[in-house]
């Protein structure tokens, strides 16, 4: 019997990870800042949202995704993605990733769009700042 109970003491002790007696349980420390810092995006997320909305209602929001981007709100005040997206000129980089994703909502080929990145390196011919390597 004696030998059991000191296996099994032997065995507990071998799960114990090594922590300083002063220590607190792991269970006790955290999840307060990354919970706060989740509440905060939320907020911020849903005043965002409601801006574009205003913005929608003032007539200065006319996007070509499904669900009308957040960047072009913070950007720049309002969204022309939607004239832009109808005339074959560059979208910006939210709305040029929710075509990609299959939300893209204006009348044209989702091959037509792209964004001003691209749009921007396609005209520099530049990857990175630097000139493409080409075969000579
Ligand atoms: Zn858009
Ligand atoms: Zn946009």
């Amino acid at each position: 019997m004696r030998w059991i109970l000191l296996t099994a003491m032997l065995a507990c002790g071998t799960d114990q990870p090594q922590r300083g007696a002063d220590e607190p349980p792991a269970t006790s420390v955290a999840p307060q800042a990354p919970d706060a810092l989740e509440i905060r995006r939320k907020a911020l997320s849903a005043e965002v949202r409601e801006l574009v909305g205003e913005l929608e209602a003032a007539g200065r929001y006319d996007c070509c995704v499904k669900t009308p981007c957040k960047l072009c709100s913070m950007r720049a005040g309002g969204c022309r993605c939607g004239e832009a997206a109808r005339d074959g000129e560059p979208v910006c980089e939210e709305c040029a990733m929710m075509w990609a994703r299959g939300f893209g909502d204006e009348p044209v080929p989702a091959s037509t769009i792209r964004s001003f990145l691209e749009a921007e390196r396609q005209a520099n011919g530049e990857i990175c700042g630097k000139r493409p390597v080409t075969a000579e």
